[in-house]
Order: C-alpha cells, then sequence, then structure tokens
C-alpha cells in the first residue's frame, strides 16, 4: 500500500501574530513549541487547524499560533471544539488550557467528549495551581500544599486526569513534561493523527506561583513508558495500574491508545458529511432573520 508523503513546511509558518506574554520560564513556551513541531512532523496546512481555549495563562496559546482560533468562555473550551468538528470534521480541531479550566470549571464537558470519544485533541498545560489569578488551589493540587486560597495545605484530593479520562472512554490518553519538546512533540502528533478523543496532559510548571511542582520536581521524577520493556500501550489495566503511579517515579509518554467508533462517525445525521457541507433546508428570508437576530 502507498504511503502518504508528508511535506514538511517551515517551522516559522505556525508562529503567530503575537510573541507570549508569559513568565520568562513558564512551561507553556515548551507546550507552545512542541504543538508547533506536531504541526510541521504532520504537514498540517495551518487553514485546516483550529485552536480552541478557555481562559488561563494557557488559554492565551491560539494567539501565539497561526491557524484559526478561539479565546472562548472559561471552562467552555471542550463545548466549543466540540461545535465545531461536529460541523466541520476536516478540521483538526486542537483545544488547549489549563487544569483549573479543563478539569474544574470544564470538566464536566470534558467527561462527555470523552465518553462520546468525539475525534479532538486535547492539550492541558496542568501546572496544578489557578495561575492566571496568582496561584489559587486548583483541582490538581496536591493535598498539603499551601496556595494563596490554602494557607494551612489543600485538603482536597487532586483529580487524576489520566485515569479519569481512561475511565471516561478516552481512546488516545498521554502525558508529556514541558521541556521535554520532542517527546511531547510526537505525543502530540500522535494525539492529532488519532481517530478519537485525545488527552495529553502536560506538567507545565507555574514557575511564579507554584514553587513545589517545578521543572526540577519533574525532572527528577519523570520517566518515560516507552523505555519500560513489554509495555503494552493497548493495555486498559496495565495503564489504569500505570496512571496510578506516583512520587517518587511519575510516568509520561502513551498511557493507552485504543481503537472505538467515534461520535462523529457513529451519529446517522452526520453519514453524508460534514454539516457545513449540508444544503440548508429553510426558506432564504428566514435564514436572513437569524441571521440578522444573531448578527
Ligand atoms: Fe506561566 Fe504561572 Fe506566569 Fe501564568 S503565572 S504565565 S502559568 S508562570
Ligand atoms: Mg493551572
Amino acid at each position: 500500500m502507498a504511503t502518504a508523503t508528508v511535506v514538511e513546511l517551515p517551522l516559522e509558518i505556525y508562529k503567530g501574530p503575537v510573541d507570549p506574554d508569559w513568565c520568562p520560564g513558564c512551561g507553556d513556551f515548551g507546550v507552545l513549541r512542541a504543538l508547533e513541531l506536531a504541526a510541521q512532523k504532520l504537514g498540517l496546512a495551518t487553514k485546516n487547524m483550529f485552536l480552541v481555549s478557555g481562559i488561563g495563562c494557557s488559554s492565551n496559546l491560539p494567539g501565539f499560533f497561526h491557524a484559526y482560533g478561539v479565546h472562548s468562555l472559561h471552562g467552555r473550551a471542550v463545548a466549543v471544539g466540540s461545535g465545531a468538528k461536529l460541523a466541520n470534521h476536516d478540521l483538526h480541531v486542537v483545544i488547549t488550557g489549563g487544569d483549573g479550566d479543563g478539569y474544574g470549571i470544564g470538566l464536566n464537558h470534558c467527561i462527555h467528549a470523552m465518553r462520546r470519544n468525539l475525534d479532538l485533541t486535547y492539550i492541558v498545560m496542568n501546572n496544578q495551581v489557578y495561575g492566571l489569578t496568582t496561584g489559587q488551589a486548583s483541582p490538581t493540587t496536591s493535598i498539603g500544599h499551601k496556595t494563596k486560597s490554602t494557607p494551612r495545605g489543600n485538603v482536597e484530593m487532586p483529580i487524576n486526569p489520566i485515569a479519569l479520562a481512561l475511565v471516561s472512554g478516552a481512546t488516545y490518553v498521554a502525558r508529556g513534561l514541558a521541556g521535554e519538546n520532542k517527546h511531547l512533540a510526537d505525543l502530540i502528533a500522535g494525539a492529532i493523527q488519532h481517530h478519537g478523543f485525545a488527552l495529553v496532559d502536560v506538567f507545565s510548571p507555574c514557575v511564579t506561583y507554584n514553587k513545589i511542582n517545578t521543572h526540577q520536581y519533574f525532572r527528577q521524577r519523570c520517566y518515560k513508558l516507552e523505555n519500560e520493556q513489554g509495555y503494552d500501550t493497548s493495555n486498559f489495566d496495565a495503564a489504569m495500574h500505570k496512571a496510578l503511579e506516583w512520587d517518587p517515579k511519575i510516568p509520561i509518554g502513551l498511557f493507552y491508545k485504543g481503537e472505538q467508533l467515534t461520535y462523529e462517525d457513529a451519529e446517522p445525521a452526520l453519514k453524508k458529511g460534514p454539516l457545513v457541507h449540508h444544503p440548508v433546508r429553510m426558506e432564504r428570508s428566514l435564514f436572513e432573520e437569524l441571521v440578522e437576530e444573531f448578527y
């Protein structure tokens, strides 16, 4: 069978119109770079990419990347991304945001998109605090962590995004590390190529408000699953086992990749292709009235 040739485009074409305004050293720089590298590796045309974010430091990312994009509402990025994908399956929809936005305010959307196995790529820059609002505890803050909102130490059990994604039905579940750009780029490229819901959780340290989960903290603890002899990414039980591993050793890499019908492929209303190609069956006057109302 003939294999498609990937035409590698210059990395500069993915550079957005404005430079990032993140604090020097913020992990999000590494995630942006990895996304650029992933797009280049896959030879993606910018006109076929759609980036969606919520609110937060990391949610500014679509402004720093040259593609179609929407900086949407807090916690609503997955909902907006789902709508875009249902309207046009040909788009590579990449959702970006932080742990507070995705695992707190927007978690409900996230779980339902996973169980539907929508063909979306969701990159969560997980810094274990709310960075934009100056360091309050987030859903992934460790127990005991003293933050602005938990001065005597956080008492809440943190969410485990990998385990949650696995039980919710995501069919590509990975974790990367900002700073390991090439490794992360490969995970993101795999996620974009995957036909189904892909979560890429990324340890992306907030150097300003999280003095515990730093670049050094993760460099000392993280190891790559692909270096584990015999690790099988199609084995759900093995993935769950690894998902529960934490200090002193934390796995990164591809935990799980499975095959399952996507929502777009299963939904009868979409059998004839993306909604953008369906004829609009309504009187022109009514259509114009609606456009007028929502304009
Ligand atoms: Fe990054 Fe934290 Fe600065 Fe926000 S506050 S840009 S998350 S380092
Ligand atoms: Mg955060």
